[in-house]
């Protein structure tokens, strides 16, 4: 079967029952993906819901999805509404939860239910965590390559890692392509670059924002949220895999990561990308407090090229930092 999901969450466990997990966020915004939001506008979404659960809505509608997996605490305020409507739509709902608390027991209790509800046990999903945990140690290297080495862009970095949310359905090909990947990657000369970006916050559903940054001769040599996806730390245990992810959890525990990447990645400056219409906005509030780094708020909205305010927004932050 197919099963779709709304946010990373433990892949591992849909494998090991022998399904394909889908993101689909990615099938979104790699599809049609301004057609994927008129679908949903037209079924009656409010123009004012954000744009990614729209989508998600109908490509969780029109697509061969068999189940959709919504993870109903720890990722996004509207998911309980978009589940409401699926399940309108006759499409089987499994709900999952990344506990605000942190708690260990509370996600082992996750865990143990839809180990239960796709019938599989722990010990398979283990295995499909060490196979997986294989491919996570090349992204970690991928990564190394992006900021240590400059030698992959910050776009060719956000797609791998955006991607490994899903392996895009099959791993073993995954893997295949990463390694192909990073063999030419290494003997690339380094990008050259006047200023190295971290870009913090969800995935822009913006579609150059990467491109455009290259031509103000800017890096991003750090994708927060989507690095968080490719499960970078390598914890020997599952659950506590799933609860060093910061993604779900509160800002300070994103924070504690950001500070350490800022660091190490010898970051010039930050955008802090939100959605509009997103209670993430809200968050960027608390990470301009608590960053000694200048930070561009950058808001998108519906899919597609950067608008001209943005573009002098970004032009007119550069010249704030180089005088
Ligand atoms: S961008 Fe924000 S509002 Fe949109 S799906 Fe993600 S968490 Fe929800």
């Amino acid at each position: 079967m197919k099963i779709g999901f709304t946010t990373t969450f433990p892949i591992e466990i849909i494998y090991a029952a022998g399904h394909i997990p889908v993101d689909l966020n990615n099938v979104f915004v790699t599809g049609d993906a301004k057609k994927f939001v008129e679908a949903a506008e037209f079924d009656g979404y409010p123009r004012n819901i954000c744009s990614w659960i729209k989508g998600m809505y109908s490509v969780a509608k029109s697509t061969d999805i068999d189940a959709v997996i919504g993870i109903v605490e720890g990722d996004c305020s509207n998911t309980h509404s978009l589940m409401a409507t699926l399940m309108e739509e006759g499409i089987e709902v499994i709900p999952f939860s990344f506990p605000f608390s942190r708690e260990r027991d509370l996600i082992i209790r996750e865990f143990d239910k839809l180990e239960s509800y796709f019938n599989v046990s722990h010990k398979k999903v283990i295995e499909a965590k060490k196979r997986f945990d294989k491919i996570r140690k090349k992204l970690i290297y991928l990564d190394e390559l992006t900021y240590k080495e400059n030698k992959v862009t910050g776009l060719e970095n956000h797609l791998w890692l955006v991607n490994s949310s899903d392996f895009n359905g099959d791993p073993d090909d995954f893997e295949k392509r990463l390694d192909k990947f990073l063999s030419e990657a290494e003997k690339r000369e380094p990008i050259k670059a006047e200023y190295r970006f971290a870009l913090l916050g969800v995935p822009p559903i913006i579609t150059d924002l990467y491109e455009y940054m290259s031509e103000m001769n800017c890096q991003i040599v750090f994708n927060e949220v989507q690095r968080q996806f490719s499960m970078p730390y390598l914890e020997e245990d599952i659950y506590q895999q799933y609860l060093s992810y910061t993604y779900p959890y509160s800002i300070f525990h994103r924070l504690e990561d950001i500070k350490i990447e800022l660091e190490k990645r010898n970051i010039d400056a930050v955008i802090s990308y939100s959605q509009s219409f997103c209670h993430l906005q809200i968050d960027t509030m608390i990470i301009k407090n608590h960053l000694d780094y200048p930070v561009l708020a950058v808001e998108g909205d519906q899919p597609g090229p950067l608008d001209a305010r943005t573009k002098l927004r970004i032009e007119s932050f550069l010249d704030m930092i180089r005088y």
